[in-house]
């Protein structure tokens, strides 16, 4: 279960943080009454966090700003946008690496918290990385991390500072390493946030070799967040060593260590199990492309961690019928796309009347097989809004099929979602052989009715 949210919005009743508990929440505590009636009922209770990501207006960013990441021009992620429509990104990551700063003051106090009051059966790590959608190479470059990204990587001497030149005795310019140089400049202080990024990010260790600064930039992201799992293991094991710790990662923890600091395949002391996100989103191609993929990834996740913890396959059923919500997704974005247009935009509102005609004729094709009332009910909604290109289109007749969209997205008629996908990804995944399957999200079972195909393909 959830219980710190991607706004930074907590879900038990916490006495250290009890300005970030989630609104509705401050007398209900989920996470006791869950583990509670999970218990008696021989469910095991997992604590989701999601770790670095935090809401603008969530506790931790509101009241300690200076925690936040920040890139070469000083501003944090919810300055970045996403996709070609440049969606603005509504997140603040938070530094892993300063301290006293939010890992430490934050989120190792508030899994401690949870460790000590609920008797939860594991902590499980999301978000356990930089940031991955929203550039990717662009953070961190805090005041912090400035500071000890040279320092990481031992640039130069804190003690007898002086600055040693590069002797060039071998042939081979990067061979020269050996002759101890200070590799940042001699004006680094001098340099403003901007140039040290570019810096770091460009710069040649060895004048005249490779523009390999950046190697340096990667360890250590990967050292910030290693040392954050690592503290969250000793923290837990010394106030309840059953407690165990699960970690949601990404598929392939050589790409990204490189690209979001996250090496998983080498934290093996510090979690119990592993839940790579072998998600369909994560792939390009078909869904039969990606049962093959699916199944050589989670052979390669197991020579990965040598096997050394239990590795669960893990599946998102919402992204396996790519081809089959696609429409749905489309149509809802068509609709809201009209509902912005001025009314006095005629030809705008006509053209997009088409598009919402022509999308809801490829939706229908397959609600009408599953469910012919919906369809009939869903058609007459669309014809509203959409009859005499759009001019009859009340702002009510677009919110009616608005709602009713949204009504379908929450509950779609069984077979829909045809249950074969899930069963045969389930299969792909099997034969890599791993330790278990994780299905993410249960939530999603239930909208696309696939708990009969969940329990078959598990019976024994
Ligand atoms: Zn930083």
């Amino acid at each position: 279960m959830d219980i710190k949210g991607m706004n930074g919005e907590i879900y038990w009743r916490s006495k250290k943080f009890p300005q970030a508990i989630a609104k509705g929440y401050e007398s209900f505590d989920v996470l006791e009454h869950l583990t509670r009636e999970a218990h008696a009922q021989g469910i095991k209770v997992d604590a989701w966090l999601v770790d670095f990501a935090e809401g603008e207006r969530g506790a931790a960013f509101r009241e300690h700003p200076e925690w936040a990441m920040l890139n070469p021009n000083g501003t944090t992620t919810a300055t970045e946008t996403l996709g070609v429509a440049k969606r603005r990104y509504p997140y603040v990551w938070m530094c892993p690496a300063r301290r006293p700063g939010y890992t430490d003051q934050w989120l190792l106090p508030m899994i401690e918290e949870i460790a000590v009051s609920y008797s939860v059966d594991s902590i499980h790590h999301d978000y356990v990385r930089y940031p991955g959608d929203v550039a990717p190479e662009g953070y961190c470059f805090c005041d912090y991390c400035l500071k000890h990204i040279p320092r990481h990587a031992m640039l130069s001497y804190e003690t007898r500072p002086q600055r040693f030149r590069v002797k060039y005795i071998q042939e081979r310019i990067e061979a020269n390493w050996w002759s101890d140089p200070t590799m940042i400049p001699a004006d680094w202080q001098e340099r403003d946030r901007r140039e040290m990024a570019d810096y770091i990010l460009n710069g040649r260790t060895i004048p005249g070799g490779p523009p390999d600064m950046r190697y340096y930039f990667y360890d250590y992201r990967i050292h910030q967040i290693d040392t954050f799992v690592r503290e969250v293991r000793e923290r837990v094991r010394k106030i309840n060593p059953k407690i165990e710790i699960s970690a949601a990662v990404f598929k392939n923890p050589v790409q990204s260590g490189r690209f979001i600091g996250q090496r998983w395949h080498e934290w093996s002391r510090w979690v119990d199990v592993y839940m790579p996100m072998t998600y369909r989103s994560h792939f390009a191609g078909s869904f039969e492309d990606y049962l093959a993929h699916l199944t050589e990834i989670t052979q390669r996740q197991l020579e990965w961690t040598r096997r050394e913890q239990p590795l669960l396959a893990g599946i998102a059923s919402t992204y396996l019928y790519r081809e089959e919500m696609q429409p749905l997704e489309d149509l809802r974005e068509r609709v809201g796309e009209l509902k912005a247009l001025p009314a006095t935009a005629d030809a705008e509102r006509a053209d997009k009347a088409r598009a919402i005609g022509q999308t809801y004729g490829v939706l229908r094709v397959r609600l009408a097989q599953f469910a012919p009332e919906r369809e009939r009910d869903l058609a007459s909604l669309v014809a509203a809004v959409t009859d005499g290109d759009a001019r009859a289109a009340t702002p009510e007749a677009i919110d009616k099929l608005t709602a009713a969209l949204n009504a379908l997205r929450r509950d779609l008629p069984p077979g829909f979602c045809p249950p074969e996908k899930l069963l045969r990804a389930i299969e792909a995944a099997r034969q890599a052989k791993p330790d278990g399957i994780i299905i993410f999200a249960a939530g999603n079972l239930t909208i696309e009715k696939l708990w009969p195909a969940v329990e078959m393909a598990f019976k024994r």
